[in-house]
């Protein structure tokens, strides 16, 4: 029982590595080059003698290949047109080349309509924007630069460069302006790249549309010729993809307000109404206390046990999953209508990790994973009789820090300490500092900050001296409770 209660989640944990990997890794522009996150190698000297999940199953989806280097997106902008307003374009462009980014772009705003308007020099005033854009965003991420960028193409929408800049920063900020017609449009004007099509599968995937997803994922694969390892990586989600959807025909769907739950029309007839239920329940719910609401429908898969291991690659004790590749939610349903209780567990903790990764957007895997499950405890108010039970015994506590990558190393005995940890850091993090904090916390991780950084800025607050503090705070807890 208890097992099965910690490893349910335990699992997607090892977690499928999505579309938004690829753009991490492989795909995004050197401008914003972040180091690659450092795989958590801790060693553990927790009991071993049981294999990890991760070890008796075949592991989903391989890791992305490392990050190739791509050419810097800046334009050159030495060749000033030669008009009478050569000097005032001249001059913006050392300002921006200085780093005087406010000066640039209070001068680029205030050139003269008459100049704006002329043919020889919009596309010049397109580049300058766009190179102002390159400099906010190394200060600001995409937030900063996107503004620019959509400037820039207003001047020269038909500057390949310009459009594949606007694109990842749309695609950053999980912008709606970045839908079908703009990348289409964007294949036609810049067609041997593979980017666009890598957004669009995901944006025609997000809509159910899997089968034109995984063409365009093809497309990205031909496009991807110079760099094997990202090919390799494509072809493995591309044919996760086309697996899906030939599963996906075969099942019925159902679309509620917020939700779509596929099922099987025969096995499963009566679970839908009831998962829908749950979940339409839990939307409300935790999205108004969390304050975010899931930004597109999610889809939840149902599968009769017998499928699920299968299906879904999955252990057959796990109770459930999140698929990050697809977004999408996994829940077995051989039992469920007769286990209420355990049924709504598991669906509103594995909603709170769609709800999170909603929220995250592209820097979802960047989350560290104490902060993912415990958020996923304490959001979807699940107390675990397990948990309470191993409050009472000796632990020895893992550092957060080292509870930050994948678990899948973890023995099932760390792997309980871990989820332990992860519910009452969280749970005094919130209870400490508030959820307003937790939302000003978790936009500074999306941003890519540490969270080291994120809460030294947030709460003037160092982790160790976080750590530390929750430590004395849980220990008072765990004495009373003895
Ligand atoms: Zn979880």
């Amino acid at each position: 029982m208890y097992r099965r209660n910690i490893s349910n989640i335990l699992y997607p944990i090892a977690g499928l590595l999505g579309l938004f990997i690829v753009y991490e890794a492989v795909v995004k522009p050197v401008y914003i080059q972040t180091p690659p996150p450092t795989p958590t190698d801790q060693k553990l000297t927790a009991d071993r003698k049981e294999a990890p999940p991760e070890q008796i199953y075949e592991p989903p989806v391989e890791e992305p290949p490392a990050a190739t280097q791509k050419q810097l997106r800046l334009i050159d902008a030495g060749g000033v047109p030669e008009t009478r307003h050569h000097d005032a374009l001249e001059a913006i462009r050392d300002e921006i080349e200085k780093g005087n980014l406010k000066t640039a772009e209070t001068q680029l705003t205030g050139l003269p309509a008459t100049l704006q308007s002329d043919s020889k020099t919009r596309p010049y005033v397109a580049i300058l924007w766009n190179n102002l854009g390159i400099e906010q965003e190394k200060l600001e991420g995409t937030k900063g630069s996107l503004k620019a960028f959509k400037k820039a193409v207003s001047f020269d929408a038909k500057n390949p460069v310009i459009q594949m800049n606007l694109a990842h920063a749309y695609w950053e900020q999980r912008d709606p302006a970045m839908n079908q017609d703009f990348l289409e449009r964007l294949i036609a004007i810049a067609p041997h790249e593979s980017f666009p099509h890598v957004a669009l599968a995901d944006w025609l995937q997000e809509r159910g549309r899997l089968g034109e997803a995984a063409r365009h994922l093809e497309q990205a694969i031909e496009r991807a010729a110079g760099d094997p390892s990202l090919q390799s990586y494509l072809r493995t989600v591309s044919s996760k993809v086309r697996r899906t959807d030939h599963t996906d025909s075969r099942l019925s769907s159902r679309d509620g307000a917020h939700f779509t739950v596929k099922y099987d029309g025969d096995a499963d007839q009566d679970s839908w109404t009831v998962v829908l239920e749950i979940l339409e329940e839990a939307y409300r719910e935790i999205g108004q206390k969390f304050g975010h609401f899931p930004t597109q429908p999610i889809v939840v898969v149902l599968h009769p046990n017998t499928n699920f291991q299968a299906n879904t690659g999955s252990p057959a004790w796990a109770d459930g999953l999140f698929d990050q590749v697809l977004g999408r939610i996994h829940l077995p349903t051989q039992g469920a209508l007769t286990d209420r209780v355990w049924l709504k567990r598991v669906l509103r903790h594995e909603f709170v990790h769609a709800l999170l990764h909603d929220q995250q957007g592209i820097n979802s895997n960047a989350l560290p994973n104490w902060l993912n499950e415990g958020l996923a405890m304490q959001l979807s108010s699940d107390h675990w009789p397990d948990v309470d039970q191993l409050q009472r015994h000796e632990l020895s506590i893992i550092p957060l820090t080292a509870l930050e990558g994948s678990w899948g190393e973890l023995s099932s005995e760390a792997a309980s300490v871990a989820y332990l940890e992860a519910d009452s850091a969280t749970r005094y993090l919130i209870n400490r500092y508030g959820m307003h904090e937790m939302q000003q916390l978790l936009a500074r991780l999306k941003k890519k900050q540490s969270l080291a950084t994120a809460m030294q800025e947030e709460l003037s607050l160092s982790y160790d001296q976080f750590q530390s503090r929750w430590k004395a705070h849980w220990q008072e807890g765990r004495t009373k409770a003895s």
